[in-house]
């Protein structure tokens, strides 16, 4: 067999993943989003009705925009995604500093921290500034997404803590390690899946989509990074991500 014969089976076997992958992707994405449609006709059928207590007018209001809230986390997780799978083509990559963008993230989760009883802490700024050339956004998805997790999947006057350094080998490592509930060792292989979660009726709980670390493997894939995890049930996970 000649070499291009090779390389087009290859290709072909490629090709047919990816479509695989897509046709998946599709199926999965609309089910996500027919879930809170149909919450969401069916609570406004029954306003519709007049039949509805004045008193649950409110609930039933309150449902409808957390579902419609829901949708909108999904729509946007599913068009970050889907900008990320171009390799992020198009999206200009700047000088960043990783310190700054963890700041910023662990700023915006000090809310949402606060509410389910977590302390969330970032380690004293760098001597010397973390500086990557990648694409902002991307790098702010990325620390947001693992934060938000280490917060979501926590216990009650539980911890999370981010690191941002400089390796010895010159790479900035990001790491956010948390206290809280751990990943099974049989599910630490899947959870960078889309839509794949441990404990889906948690995950919708505490308003996840199922696409975050989806997210966070592309951004890191785009800067060439690797990530490890290391999870105990019970008692919590750490996430790294290593940018040459
Ligand atoms: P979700 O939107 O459901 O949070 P993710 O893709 O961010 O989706 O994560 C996938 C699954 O991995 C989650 O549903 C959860 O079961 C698990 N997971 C992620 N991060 C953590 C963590 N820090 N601690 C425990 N479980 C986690």
């Amino acid at each position: 067999m000649g070499r291009d014969e090779i390389d087009l089976d290859e290709y072909r076997a490629e090709l047919e993943r990816t479509s695989l992958m897509r046709q998946e992707f599709t199926a999965n994405a609309s089910h996500e989003l027919k879930t809170p449609l149909h919450v969401i006709s069916g609570y406004a059928e029954l306003l519709e009705s007049g039949m509805v207590r004045e008193e649950d007018i409110k609930v039933f209001a309150g449902k409808i925009r957390a579902e419609a809230m829901r949708m909108t986390k999904l729509v946007e997780d599913i068009i970050a995604l889907s900008r990320l799978d171009s390799g992020g083509v198009g999206m200009k990559r700047e000088l960043v500093d990783l310190y700054k963008v963890a700041a910023s993230a662990v700023e915006a989760l000090t809310e949402a921290a606060r509410t389910a009883e977590v302390e969330i802490s970032l380690c004293p700024a760098p001597e010397r500034p973390v500086l990557l050339r990648g694409i902002p956004h991307a790098l702010y998805s990325t620390v947001y997404n693992l934060c938000e997790n280490a917060v979501k999947y926590n216990v009650p006057g539980g911890k999370v803590s981010v690191t941002v350094e400089t390796s010895e080998d010159g790479a900035a490592v990001l790491t956010v390690s948390d206290t809280g509930i751990g990943i099974p060792q049989e599910d630490l292989q899947r959870i960078f899946e889309r839509f794949y979660r441990v404990d889906k009726s948690h995950s919708k709980e505490v308003g996840g989509t199922g696409l975050g670390l989806s997210i966070v493997k592309h951004a890191a894939m785009t800067h060439n990074a690797r990530i490890e995890v290391d999870s105990e049930v019970g008692r919590g996970s750490a996430f790294t991500v290593r940018f040459p």
